[in-house]
């Protein structure tokens, strides 16, 4: 039976969403999608469904996974029940990032950051990092690929940390524009759990891809770039507070980071 990969797309109304997942399989009986988003609800109150890397697997398939994926038969109309967003710490194979986003080169590292603006990326933003999470969860690409990071020489690449981006991915959070590091102050826009949850989703598909394990200078935070480096960042801290673990120092920080990506591998 198929199974279809189809790319990530958000605020899609839940009567599209169906039609489009009808129309993309053709087969009343296949009907279970995954990797989704809850749905935002819009200023009309209608659910808009944000798919990250959706995966259309049939009944029989989805008998044997766990029960929480929606599924439905019948009538040529699919019910789709939400799964769970991945939650830090379950072993998981899914992948978010899609396969286009991650081309075939030799890369050494993650950095992750926040971009210090608003919930959505700016152009600015895209130009500086290869992937960006918003805070609905939705990924954005970069306008750099990763292979752009292979060499740094052509003065073509994505430039996120100081003097270290030769074959360095750079992921970044959406959030944080005026937050103060001490006393710690997250601003209007503080990062979210949700974003940090697909964060570390993001980093363990590029770990996977690139065939990265995860160490202190392998997969890191900004903040701990000079540290663990040696490469000077005038005193740049993302991502290194959570707002809703304000306690947790940056190093305690980086180790949950790597800590998380590793527990998911
Ligand atoms: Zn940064």
């Amino acid at each position: 039976m198929p199974i279809q990969e189809f790319e990530p797309f958000t605020d899609i109304p839940e009567s599209e969403l169906l039609q489009y997942i009808a129309d993309l399989t053709r087969e009343p009986n296949v009907v279970v999608v995954r990797q989704f988003q809850q749905p935002e609800e819009s200023q009309s109150g209608e659910a808009l469904w944000t798919v990250i890397a959706g995966r259309i697997i049939t009944e029989a398939e989805a008998a044997g996974t766990t029960s929480s994926g929606g599924r439905q038969t019948g009538s040529g109309t699919a019910d789709v029940t939400p799964s769970p967003p991945p939650t830090t710490g379950t072993a998981s194979t899914s992948s978010v990032v899609p396969e286009s986003w991650m081309p075939s080169c030799s890369m050494d590292r993650v950095i992750c950051h926040w971009t210090a603006g608003e919930y959505k990326a700016s152009d600015h933003d895209r130009d500086s990092y290869h992937i960006l999470i918003e805070d609905n969860g939705r990924l954005v690409p970069g306008t750099h690929t990763i292979k752009d990071n292979v060499s740094t020489a052509d003065n073509k690449y994505a430039a996120h940390t100081k003097g270290t981006n030769t074959r360095s991915i750079g992921v970044s959070v959406c959030c944080m524009s005026g937050a103060k590091s001490n006393p710690f102050n997250a601003g209007s826009y503080p990062m979210t759990k949700r974003q940090w949850d697909m964060m570390i989703d993001v980093v363990c598909d590029l770990c996977r891809r690139y065939n990265i394990t995860p160490q202190p200078h392998t997969v890191l935070g900004h903040g701990e770039v000079e540290k663990n480096i040696g490469n000077p960042q005038d005193g740049k801290w993302d991502p290194m507070k959570l707002p809703w673990e304000p306690d947790l120092t940056f190093a305690e920080v980086g180790q949950l980071l790597r800590e998380s990506v590793r527990a998911k591998l």
